[in-house]
C-alpha cells in the first residue's frame, strides 16, 4: 500500500492542488508518517464554495439517474480496491484490518444504495379537495452543502453524506477530519475518477477551527451536515444559525445496555464486549454504561472482565489483533486521564497505557471495565471516547430504565432479554434514536435511518430514505389546468 501526493491534496473546481503548508499525518500504531496532509485555508474554502456555486445550476438540472451513474462507477472502483483502502485506513487511524475492510465495503454499498434513490419517489401525490386539481409534493436539491466529518468512520461517514448530497442534486464542499483524511479522500478520488463535473465536489482539508469554521460561516453555503463531538456540533449550530443555514448534526453518544435476569448471559457478554471494545471504543454508538440485574450481575461482570483481559491489543495490520491503538496521542491521554479520575471513585480493571511487546511507539491501552462508580460520576455522564465501560447492578426494569435515560445523550441503546413484553416496553421508553434487542449498541445497516435524539443529534436523520429530508427542500404543488 502506498500513498502518493495526489492521495493527500485539496480538490477545488476539478483540480487537485497542493497547499502552502502541510500537517504530518501519523500512523497511531507505529508513529510513522503516512502522508503530508495539505493544510487548507479560509481562502481555499472561499474558492471551493464559489466553484460549487457555479456548478450547481447544471448539476441540479441533470436527471437524478444521470447523477447516480457517478456513484455507481465510484462504488465499483472502491469495491475493487477494498483491500488496499482498508490497509490505508488501518495505518491512518488504527482500526484493525478486518474491521476496516467491513467499513470500506459498506462505504461502497452506501454509494450503491443512494444511486438507487434516483429511481425511488422524490415526492408524494395527494387527492385534492378540488376535482381536477393535481396536488403533489416535489423535492428539489437543498443547494451548496458543507460536509464536515470525523475520523472514526473515515470511509463510511463521508460516503453516507456525499452520496445523498450528490444524487439529490446538491454540490458540495467537504472538510474531512485530519486524522484520517487520506482514507476519506479516496471516496472523493473515486467520484472524481468517475468523471464528476468540475466544481460539483470540492474538498478542503485542514484544522477544524479554521477550515471547518470558514465553511460554516460562509454566506454562500446553504446547509451544513456535521458529524463529530457534541461541543463542536453545538458551536456549529450557533454559528450557522446566524445566516439561517439548514443544519444536520450527528453528535456524541453515551450508550446504555440493560441486561435482564432472563438474558442469555454469555451471548450478552460477547455482544457487549464487541459493542464496547471494537474500534477501541471509538464509535459514537459504542457501549459505555451497563445496568445488570443483580441476579446475574456476578456472572455477567465476571464474563466481561475475562473477555476484556483476554482481548488481543496490537497493531491493526498484525494477524490476530482484536483491538488497535487509539487515534492519536492527545486522544489517548484524554481517555487515560478521564479513566484515572473515574478510578478514584470506584474500581477499574485495565485502562492503562500498553508499551510492552513492541507497543511503545503507538497509542495503545488496555480496555477498561469500571465498577462501583457513583451514578452521578463524571464517567456516567460524559462521553469518554475510548475502550471503557462501567457496570452497575440494578433490581428491576424501572430502575434500569431510569438510569439508562439519565444522560443528556440519546444515540443508541440495547437490552438483553428473552421477554417480549420487556423488550417492547424498552423500545417504547428508552430515549435513543437506535434501539437494539439482543444485539450490540453499535452497527448500522445502510438502508435505514440513523441518528440520535436529545443531545446526540439535531435536524433530520441520515441514511436510508431519511437522507432526503436534509438534502432536499420540499414544495407543495397545486396544479390546475387553465380554463380553455
Ligand atoms: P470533532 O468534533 O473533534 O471533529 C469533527 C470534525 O469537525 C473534524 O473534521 C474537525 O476538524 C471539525 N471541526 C473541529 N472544530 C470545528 C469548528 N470549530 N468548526 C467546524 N468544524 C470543526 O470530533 P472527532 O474527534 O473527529 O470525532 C469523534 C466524535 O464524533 C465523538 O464525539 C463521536 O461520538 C462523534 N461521532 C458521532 C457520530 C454520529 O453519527 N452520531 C458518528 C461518529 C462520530
Amino acid at each position: 500500500m502506498t500513498t502518493t501526493k495526489s492521495d493527500a491534496a485539496l480538490l477545488i473546481d476539478g483540480t487537485w492542488e497542493e497547499a502552502e503548508a502541510t500537517t504530518e499525518d501519523r500512523d497511531p500504531g507505529t508513529g510513522e508518517v503516512v502522508a503530508e496532509l495539505p493544510r487548507g485555508s479560509a481562502d481555499d474554502v472561499d474558492r471551493a464554495v464559489s466553484a460549487a456555486r457555479r456548478a450547481f445550476g447544471e448539476w441540479s438540472a441533470l436527471a437524478a439517474s444521470a447523477r447516480a451513474k457517478y456513484l455507481i462507477a465510484a462504488a465499483d472502483a472502491l469495491e475493487s480496491d477494498v483491500e488496499d483502502w482498508a490497509r490505508l485506513m488501518c495505518r491512518e487511524m488504527g482500526k484493525p484490518l478486518a474491521e476496516s475492510k467491513i467499513e470500506c465495503a459498506r462505504a461502497a454499498a452506501i454509494l450503491r444504495f443512494f444511486a438507487g434513490e434516483a429511481h425511488r419517489p422524490f415526492g408524494e401525490h395527494y387527492e385534492s379537495d378540488n376535482a381536477g386539481t393535481w396536488l403533489f409534493t416535489r423535492r428539489q436539491p437543498t443547494g451548496v452543502t458543507g460536509i464536515i466529518t470525523p475520523w472514526n468512520f473515515p470511509a463510511a461517514i463521508p460516503a453516507w453524506k456525499l452520496a445523498p448530497a450528490l444524487v439529490f442534486g446538491n454540490t458540495v464542499v467537504a472538510k474531512f477530519a485530519d486524522d484520517a483524511a487520506v482514507t476519506s479522500l479516496r471516496v472523493a478520488r473515486a467520484l472524481y475518477d468517475a468523471g464528476l463535473p468540475k466544481g460539483v465536489l470540492n474538498v478542503v482539508t485542514g484544522p477544524g477551527s479554521e477550515v471547518g469554521a470558514a465553511l460554516v460561516e460562509h454566506p454562500e453555503i446553504d446547509a451544513i451536515s456535521f458529524t463529530g463531538s457534541t461541543d463542536v456540533g453545538h458551536g456549529i449550530l450557533q454559528s450557522a444559525s446566524k445566516s439561517a443555514k439548514k443544519v444536520q448534526l450527528e453528535l456524541g453518544g453515551h450508550n446504555p445496555v440493560i441486561v435482564r435476569r432472563d438474558a442469555d448471559v454469555p451471548a450478552a457478554v460477547a455482544a457487549v464486549a464487541l459493542g464496547a471494545f471494537a474500534s477501541a471504543g471509538q464509535k459514537c454508538t459504542a457501549t459505555r454504561r451497563i445496568y445488570v440485574n443483580r441476579a446475574v450481575y456476578d456472572d455477567f461482570a465476571g464474563g466481561l472482565s475475562e473477555r476484556a483481559r483476554d482481548l488481543v491489543v496490537g497493531y491493526g495490520l498484525d494477524e490476530g489483533t482484536e483491538m488497535g491503538p487509539l487515534v492519536n496521542e492527545a486522544q489517548l491521554q484524554g481517555v487515560l486521564e478521564a479513566l484515572e479520575r473515574a478510578a478514584k471513585e470506584g474500581n477499574m480493571q485495565g485502562g492503562r497505557r500498553l508499551t510492552d511487546d513492541g507497543l511503545d511507539k503507538g497509542c495503545y491501552m488496555s480496555p477498561a471495565v469500571l465498577t462501583d462508580l457513583p451514578h452521578d460520576s463524571e464517567f456516567a455522564s460524559d462521553e469518554v471516547f475510548g475502550p471503557a465501560v462501567a457496570l452497575w447492578p440494578v433490581d428491576g426494569d424501572d430502575e434500569a430504565l431510569e438510569l439508562a435515560n439519565r444522560t443528556t445523550y440519546g444515540l443508541s441503546a440495547a437490552i438483553f432479554t428473552r421477554d417480549l413484553n420487556a423488550a417492547k416496553s424498552f423500545v417504547e421508553r428508552i430515549e435513543a434514536g437506535i434501539v437494539h434487542v439482543n444485539s450490540q449498541t453499535a452497527g448500522a445497516e445502510v438502508h435505514v435511518p440513523f441518528g440520535g435524539l436529545a443531545g446526540s443529534g439535531y435536524g433530520p436523520h441520515e441514511q436510508g430514505r431519511a437522507a432526503r429530508e436534509f438534502y432536499t427542500e420540499q414544495k407543495t404543488v397545486y396544479l390546475d389546468p387553465a380554463p380553455n
